[in-house]
C-alpha cells in the first residue's frame, strides 16, 4: 500500500512538472501549399532571371496566353488590388494567405475580384495581360513572407532558379476529379 502511495505521489509530481512547465507549443509558420496560379493541367513557361525585380519572381507565358484566367494559388483573402496604368505592375492583385504569406500577380488585363474578398484555391482573380511596364502578355508572380520575397514553391517543388522551365499546374486537380466527367463503360471520357 505504502509502495503504491509513493508511486502515485511521484506520478502526481510528474504531472505537476507539466503543469508548472508546460511544453510550449512550437509555432511554425509553414507556407500554405501553393499551387500554380493557373487552372489544373495547364502548362506554362516560367522564367526566372537574376535581373528580375524582385529576382525570386517568375514570369509566366504561353502561346496565346493573353486573357487566360489567373487563379489563386492557395486560399486566402484579397489584400490589395490596383491599377498603376502603364507603370510598374499595371493591374495587380495581392492575396493574403495568413501567417504572413502573400502572393502577388501583376500585368493583368483584367481584375475579377474585390479587396477583402475571400478566395478559394483555384478561384479566378483576373486575366493574364500586358498592363504596366510590360512588353508582352505574361503573368508576373511572387510569393512573399512577412514582406520578403521567397523562393517560389508549387506543392513541394521549388521553382527553377535561374532560367526557363515548363511548369504544369496541379491547382485544384483533386476537386476536379470529384466533379469531372464520369468514365463510360469502355473507359473513354
Ligand atoms: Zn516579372
Amino acid at each position: 500500500m505504502k509502495k503504491w502511495n509513493y508511486s502515485f505521489l511521484s506520478f502526481l509530481l510528474f504531472l505537476s512538472c507539466f503543469t508548472i512547465f508546460p511544453s510550449t507549443p512550437k509555432t511554425t509558420y509553414a507556407a500554405p501549399t501553393f499551387q500554380m496560379p493557373f487552372p489544373c493541367d495547364q502548362t506554362w513557361n516560367g522564367e526566372t532571371r537574376k535581373k528580375h525585380n524582385p529576382k525570386l519572381a517568375i514570369d509566366f507565358t504561353r502561346k496565346n496566353g493573353h486573357g487566360d484566367p489567373v487563379v489563386a494559388s492557395a486560399s486566402g483573402k484579397i489584400k490589395k488590388i490596383g491599377d498603376l496604368g502603364n507603370k510598374s505592375f499595371g493591374k495587380f492583385v495581392y492575396i493574403d494567405h495568413g501567417n504572413g504569406w502573400e502572393t502577388r500577380h501583376a500585368h493583368l488585363s483584367k481584375i475579377t475580384v474585390k479587396k477583402g474578398q475571400l478566395i478559394e484555391i483555384g478561384q479566378q482573380i483576373g486575366n493574364v495581360g500586358n498592363s504596366g511596364n510590360s512588353t508582352a502578355s505574361h503573368l508576373h508572380y511572387e510569393q512573399k513572407h512577412n514582406g520578403e520575397v521567397q523562393p517560389i514553391y508549387f506543392g513541394s517543388s521549388k521553382a527553377y532558379y535561374y532560367g526557363k522551365k515548363e511548369y504544369k499546374s496541379n491547382n485544384n486537380c483533386t476537386k476536379k476529379q470529384h466533379t469531372g466527367t464520369v468514365k463510360t463503360e469502355n473507359g473513354k471520357k
